[in-house]
């Protein structure tokens, strides 16, 4: 049963949507005891997104690195209820969100006092044709298992046909469009799981196999030191990844993708194309977009620096990816370090929310209402603005070496290569891992991988 006062005063309703990076780590600082809180999401759990990559060659397990979203609320507090739900629409006006239950298509209006927006953004195509008919996505669990029975059914027709058959060749070509760490991270997975153990099993195959990374700009991995771009350029090139700059994809057809490269068409021919090049707002995002006149930003939702959406202030905030910043990558880090900051932010509130209360009751009594009209001032007053503090940037680049660029008391250092920058990439990954049960099997998985090899069976 849920205790919904709070020191006399009636708790707040907080909803919650999203059971990502930011909302999972507001969830987990939030006094889950002071609000009632309610999380929607059509994803019952917590994925960790850094290690998705890894997933389509089985160097992790799927189930190692997601967390029940139940788990985590259980953890927490106080009571928190969950629904399995996609929101759909937000009525700012009268606090109210319209949801579409997953199971049964059942639609149903919640109404919020605060709403925390943590609703991730979707892939971005660029609107360039052909993306979503033919390629696949590296989003979510399930983008990853499409992609690993692909990759296996691609496997097994090829090893049906005649070596120099072109269709055997097609069949074998991976091409990652993206040279963001999504793409290059991928594509050292695959040329991993290649060279190591598709080699073993079917080495007449393994040494046909060919693994695309094709980049519209002039270099990948362009947020990392300049140092260490050059060198996981020449990384993954000795690691036999066809590595194509300046390609700019323009259309991508059923077996091939055709790119501009310096006003030039090049046709690329694919058996598996996955596609990585950023993010775009989710519909929720574009429909608050339209709605809201202070939402000016076609790249993502603006808020202000205490996180409050800009033309719902008093209300709605939002964190992650669904929001946009000049200045900071939508990434992991910062909407970790925002969720947390919510969870402060949202223990001031219910502060300043019961001093409110208690004003309404001293109706009449003007002393009380001066000494608490001055604890509220005093209170907002101390809610001080968010600040992101960069920790660093980490890439995995295939064949057991990784690129690090951390910053320590405002310096900045990098670290490349292995065996030390491979080892300082897993342990932050592991360290990042949201609980003890994912960090074991994580682990698990590595030591399994190490001694007895990856999976190749669907
Ligand atoms: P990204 O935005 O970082 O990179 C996308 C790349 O695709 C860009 O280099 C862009 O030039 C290229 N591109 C765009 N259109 C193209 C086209 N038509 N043809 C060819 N290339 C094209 O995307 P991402 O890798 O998906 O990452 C998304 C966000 O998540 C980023 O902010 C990233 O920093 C973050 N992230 C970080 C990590 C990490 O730190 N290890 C891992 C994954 C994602």
């Amino acid at each position: 049963q849920t205790e919904t006062f709070l020191n006399g005063s009636p708790k707040k309703n907080l909803v919650i949507l999203g059971t990502g990076w930011g909302s999972v780590s507001l969830l987990k600082n939030l006094d889950t005891s002071e609000y009632n809180v309610t999380v929607v999401s059509p994803r019952n759990y917590f994925l960790f997104t850094p290690l998705l990559p890894c997933i389509p060659v089985g160097t992790v397990n799927n189930k190692s690195i997601v967390e029940p979203i139940r788990a985590i609320m259980r953890r927490t507090k106080g009571v928190v209820n969950y629904l399995e739900a996609e929101a759909t629409d937000i009525d700012p006006v009268d606090r109210k969100i319209q949801i579409k239950v997953m199971s049964g298509n059942e639609i149903r209006d919640i109404s919020y006092d605060y709403l925390v927006l943590g609703i991730g953004a979707q892939s971005t195509t660029f609107n360039i044709p052909g993306v979503y008919e033919n390629a696949f996505f590296m989003k979510e669990i399930s983008d990853a298992e499409r992609i690993r029975s692909k990759f296996v059914e691609n496997i097994e027709k090829a090893s049906l046909l005649e070596r120099g058959d072109p269709e055997r060749r097609r069949l074998l070509s991976f091409v990652v469009v993206g040279g963001g760490p999504t793409g290059v991270e991928f594509a050292a997975e695959l040329r991993d799981y290649i060279d190591q153990d598709l080699k073993k099993w079917v080495p007449e195959i393994s040494s046909e196999a060919q693994v695309s990374l094709i980049e519209a700009l002039p270099n990948i991995l362009n947020m990392f030191d300049k140092r260490l771009v050059d060198y996981t350029e020449q990384t993954v090139t000795k690691a036999n990844i066809d590595l194509r700059l300046n390609h700019m994809v323009k259309e991508v057809n059923k077996d091939s993708i055709s790119a501009n490269v310096k006003g030039e068409k090049v046709e690329i021919p694919f058996g598996l194309l996955v596609w990585a090049t950023g993010n775009a707002p989710m519909d929720l995002s574009v429909k608050l977009m339209n709605s809201l006149a202070a939402q000016t930003e076609k790249r993502g939702l603006l808020i202000n620096e205490k996180l409050q959406l800009l033309g719902a202030e008093d209300s709605i905030f939002a964190l992650g990816d669904c929001t946009f910043h000049k200045g900071l990558f939508p990434t992991a880090q910062v909407a970790h370090q925002e969720g947390e900051y919510l969870a402060r932010m949202f223990k001031e509130l219910s502060k300043i929310d019961q001093l409110k209360w208690e004003l309404n009751e001293a109706v009449g009594n003007p002393k009380v209402i001066k000494k608490l009209n001055f604890k509220i001032t005093r209170l907002n007053a101390q809610i001080k603005d968010f600040h992101y503090r960069h920790m660093g940037t980490l890439a995995y680049i295939g064949a057991d070496k990784a690129v690090v660029d951390v910053q320590l008391r405002n310096k900045r250092y990098s670290l490349q290569g292995s065996p030390f920058a491979f080892w300082f990439w897993r342990s932050a990954y592991l360290s990042m891992c949201i609980s003890i049960r994912t960090r074991i099997l994580v682990t698990l998985d590595w030591i399994k991988i190490f001694f007895l090899g990856r999976d190749s069976s669907v």
